[in-house]
């Protein structure tokens, strides 16, 4: 029977091992920091190492520095718009009306304590 290598032809005396390419410093590939991705199509981890400095690969945006003007931040933020209830102006809003109840509540209260009964039952819980 032949003896197979169990190296792939070539390759290994182009790039021993411990070296890289472009006259970068060798280094322990497997000590780096990973891309901390999620793939949309496996739902698992993208495992790349992360570029210098950031916590993602190139694949995934290492290379973006992000919108810089007002109207790329504008587009950004609009770009995965859906339905706008968690807005600055919705949780605004929200949050009016949520003390605007507050302050019925006590006031029904304090009307209550006066009377001394309950007259609003089935208006206010
Ligand atoms: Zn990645």
């Amino acid at each position: 029977m032949k003896k197979i290598k169990d190296e792939p032809q070539g390759q290994r005396e182009k790039n021993p091992p411990g070296r890289l390419k472009n006259g970068n410093p060798p280094c322990d590939l497997r000590s780096l920091p990973r891309c901390q991705a999620i793939a949309k199509s496996t739902g698992k981890q993208c495992g790349n190492p992360a570029m210098k400095g950031k916590r993602v690969c190139y694949i995934h945006g290492g290379k973006s520095t992000g919108p810089k003007t007002k109207e790329g931040l504008e587009r950004s933020r609009r770009a995965n718009w859906k339905h706008g209830q968690y807005s600055e102006e919705a949780r605004a809003r929200r949050r009016y009306i949520t003390e605007l109840l507050r302050q019925s509540r006590e006031l029904a209260e304090r009307w209550t304590d006066k009377l001394g009964e309950t007259k609003y039952e089935g208006i206010i819980e």
